[in-house]
């Protein structure tokens, strides 16, 4: 009688015991905040049981973006690239390594795609200039700058921490890739402050991890071309990236054509044959660079890259409007699934 009294009692303290901690276990809790960074919209959202945790590893994350726009960005006179640009045809320049790794990766996709994505591009795009101006360069200029888009002539000595471009007038632009590095590598700062999911959204360049406070894998809606308020697609992913390279972000048009800013390296003209290429990879440096160049090269060549690769997934819009979905046939190692909307 007395064990069985002494037992209902212990089972009452743990159940209670059980109440009290489920009531008190704190609740995951998704934090989301933007910056203006890398000249874009910069979005991170984190899943986290305490919110202060969280703002701090928002803030450090947003830290590591500005870091990282500081050492590569183009429109910054003392940045890394811009202090390599301008020593073109001079002398080699001491970089931030993150600048070497940069290069490095860009260059490994250059070569994947025959040089369809060049981080040698420079002078192109400069002289398009699509963001500020809608002149349309005459091709006469653009081919005097022909030279000075060869890949092969920038060198980079990773023992001294140097990138030097032979020739003067030469000129590293990394937006195909940059917003990719930026989301993979503030990703990993909030994991390193022990955040369990989050979205790191660089306008379109996309990065995910982990899961949302109800277990369910993120979403991320592609955009209609054509059509801003219009999906094409949602993107169920726990982790991996998404990018999207689209003809309607920058661009202008004149007597009844559209220019834009992704420039085929073989015509030095904006690229035909998409609106816009989605591509799903397993980090956004990938998904980044691949989209890039998978609108350079256009359907044909661009479904010959993707399976080359094999390890990524398209979503593209031709130039007719038709949407087509893209997959290296064997596995591609993504958990994702893929819902066409339209
Ligand atoms: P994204 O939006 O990632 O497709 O990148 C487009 C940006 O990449 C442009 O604004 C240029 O800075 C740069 N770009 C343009 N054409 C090329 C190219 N053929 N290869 C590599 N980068 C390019
Ligand atoms: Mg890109």
């Amino acid at each position: 009688m007395r064990y069985k009294k002494t037992a209902s009692l212990f089972v009452l303290l743990l159940l209670t015991g059980i109440l009290v901690s489920c009531h008190f276990r704190p609740k995951d809790l998704m934090v989301k905040r933007s910056q203006l960074l890398m000249g874009t919209l910069v979005e991170i959202t984190v899943v986290s049981d305490d919110e202060t945790r969280a703002n701090e590893a928002i803030n450090a994350a947003f830290r590591e973006i500005k870091r990282l726009e500081d050492i590569m960005s183009t429109y910054i006179p003392s940045s890394d690239i811009s202090r390599v640009n301008a020593a073109a045809g001079l002398h080699p320049v001491k970089v931030h390594e993150d600048l070497i790794r940069a290069v490095k990766r860009g260059l490994e996709f250059t070569e994947l795609s025959g040089g369809a994505f060049n981080i040698a591009m420079g002078p192109a795009i400069d002289l398009w200039n699509v963001t500020q101006s809608d002149r349309i360069p005459l091709q006469d200029e653009l081919e005097q700058v022909r030279p000075l888009l060869d890949y092969r002539n920038v060198i980079i000595n990773e023992q001294e921490k140097t990138i030097f471009l032979k020739k003067k007038g030469m000129k590293i632009n990394l937006g195909g890739i940059g917003k990719g590095f930026a989301g993979d590598y503030a990703c990993r700062v909030l994991k390193n402050f022990g955040i369990k999911g989050g979205i790191v959204a660089v306008a379109g360049d996309v990065r995910v991890f982990g899961r949302k406070p109800d277990g369910s894998v993120w979403t991320i809606g592609i955009k209609h071309p054509r059509n801003k308020d219009d999906i094409i697609a949602a993107i169920h992913l726990t982790d991996g990236a998404v990018s999207t390279s689209g003809d309607y972000e920058r661009f202008f048009i004149k007597k009844g054509k559209r220019y834009h800013h992704i420039i085929s390296p073989e015509t030095l003209q904006p690229a035909q044959g998409f609106q816009s290429v989605s591509v799903i990879a397993k980090d956004a440096v990938t998904s980044d660079a691949l989209s890039t160049a998978i609108f350079v090269l256009g359907p044909k060549r661009g479904k010959m890259l993707l399976k080359k690769h094999g390890n990524i997934l398209a979503i593209n819009v031709l130039s007719s409007g038709i949407i087509q979905k893209l997959s290296p046939g064997g596995k591609t190692g993504l958990d994702v699934k893929i819902e066409i909307l339209k």
